[in-house]
């Protein structure tokens, strides 16, 4: 392919593989697979793209999630043989040639700044959890961005709400836009700044599961809140059938673990709910069982105000354990997450015991000092050590900060 020329649509193909490095080579899915794409040698479990049909049934039964991995390919598959030889996944070749004019490299930059600048609260390097599918990141850019289609707009807050957040659902159609729960998308706002120069991309972060928003449909949700800025108006005021320039995916350690005995701790203001609405979806439609625990500790100022207040209702706590704070109540003392994560210093001091807990920070970047020192408090009360283990954790993958 001619390196200033981009790859056409036709040419991009989803192709599903295999983990080797997480495969427990336990045969599950070649016997679960209806069409037989899954075969095996003396090394590796690997899938057939001439047969797989992506129906998904090997997913739910595997008990690693070495099965849940994708990637986009221009024109050839990896053949079997690729495969067999594989001692781990190839990257995700770079569909996306980049021209060298220099103003897309600016933005790409850029969104690594905003996304170093989200996760800067971990106070290290982020490293991805262990067990997490390996993402794909920056398929699309601003020269050759996915064009999505807005399926719904839905206000997620009540009526008389001094917040407007919604729940946009956007589809990509035929065109491959592979997700992980936790990973963002750049929206690029039309139009021009004041100075006559493109908008910034703005990043959102996927509100919806790996297969989407219904299962196994080419779409994703977000939820955005409007504010008095460019991008979250534009995307406020779109309308069923509009069409959307995105970028991305992006992100490669705001990832969720795909073991099911992994304990997940989740705190969250606002929009900072979208990813663990991600988490909690992925975990109900593949291990609704899962011997691991997801612990919620959700603010916001109302209860109407809260995004996802009716459907988090509904899930059962023996999915996911939900500690609600408000801060704005008429006659109610003000509460914030820190304050409800001290009252449930046992509950949470049980999880951080465990070496299989991840903990994942997401929302206004002033929540971030009150959560630290909840944690320093609990785990004092508990005779940790929070900063030994925080750093820990850190190392490993299993402590994350997404502010913003
Ligand atoms: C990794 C990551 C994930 C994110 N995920 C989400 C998400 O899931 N949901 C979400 O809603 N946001 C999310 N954000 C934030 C989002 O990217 C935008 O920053 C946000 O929507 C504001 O963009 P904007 O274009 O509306 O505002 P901008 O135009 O960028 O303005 C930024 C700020 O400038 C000020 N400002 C601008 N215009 C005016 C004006 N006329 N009057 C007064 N003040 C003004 C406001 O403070 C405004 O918020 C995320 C950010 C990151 C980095
Ligand atoms: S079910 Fe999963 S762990 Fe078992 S062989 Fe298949 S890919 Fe590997
Ligand atoms: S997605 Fe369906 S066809 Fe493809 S390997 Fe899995 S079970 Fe087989």
């Amino acid at each position: 392919m001619d390196a200033t020329t981009f790859p056409t649509q036709a040419e991009l193909r989803k192709q599903h593989v295999i983990d080797p490095e997480i495969c427990i080579r336990c045969n599950t899915c070649e016997e679960t697979c209806p069409v037989d794409a899954v075969t095996h040698d003396d090394n590796n479990y690997v899938v057939d793209a001439s047969k797989c049909n992506f129906c998904l049934d090997c997913i739910q039964p595997c008990p690693t999630g070495a099965i849940d991995n994708w990637r986009i390919i221009i024109q050839a598959a990896y053949s079997l043989d690729d495969q067999f030889s594989w001692t781990e996944l190839p990257e995700q070749q770079d569909v996306s040639v980049v021209p060298t004019d220099g103003s897309i490299e600016a933005l790409d930059q850029e969104v690594d700044a905003l996304l170093a600048e989200a996760h800067a609260g971990v106070g290290g390097k982020s490293m991805a959890p262990n067990s997490a599918a390996k993402p794909s990141v920056n398929l699309f850019n601003r020269a050759k961005p996915a064009i999505a289609t807005v399926k719904g707009n839905y206000r997620l807050t009540a009526a008389d709400a001094e917040s407007d957040v919604r729940h946009i659902i956007l589809d990509f159609g035929d065109t491959p836009f592979p997700v992980l729960e936790g990973q963002s998308i750049g929206i690029i706002p039309p139009g021009l700044d004041d100075d006559g120069n493109p908008h910034h991309v703005r990043l959102y972060s996927i509100a919806s599961a790996r297969d989407g928003e219904k299962p196994n449909t080419n779409n994703l949700a977000l939820t955005i809140k409007r504010g008095p800025g460019v991008c979250s108006n534009y995307v406020c005021d779109l309308k069923k059938g509009d069409t959307v320039e995105v970028t991305g995916p992006f992100g490669a350690t705001f990832l969720m673990p795909n073991d099911p005995s992994a304990n997940i701790i989740m705190i969250c203001t606002g929009t900072g709910s979208a990813p663990f609405r991600g988490f909690t979806e992925r975990r109900r439609r593949t291990v609704p069982d899962a011997p691991g625990r997801m612990m919620l500790f959700f603010g916001a100022r109302r209860p109407e105000e809260l995004p996802y207040f009716g459907p988090l209702q509904k899930v059962p706590d023996r999915l996911l354990v939900k500690y609600f704070a408000y801060s704005r109540v008429p006659g109610e003392t003000k509460t914030y997450v820190q304050n409800r994560m001290r009252e449930k210093a046992t509950e949470v001091a049980e999880l951080l015991r465990s070496d299989n807990t991840y903990i994942y920070v997401c929302g206004l970047k002033t929540m971030e000092i009150g959560v630290d020192e909840s944690f320093a408090a609990i785990c004092a009360e508990a005779g940790l050590d929070w900063p030994t283990m925080r750093a820990e954790m850190r190392t490993n993958g299993r402590y994350h900060v997404e502010t913003y």
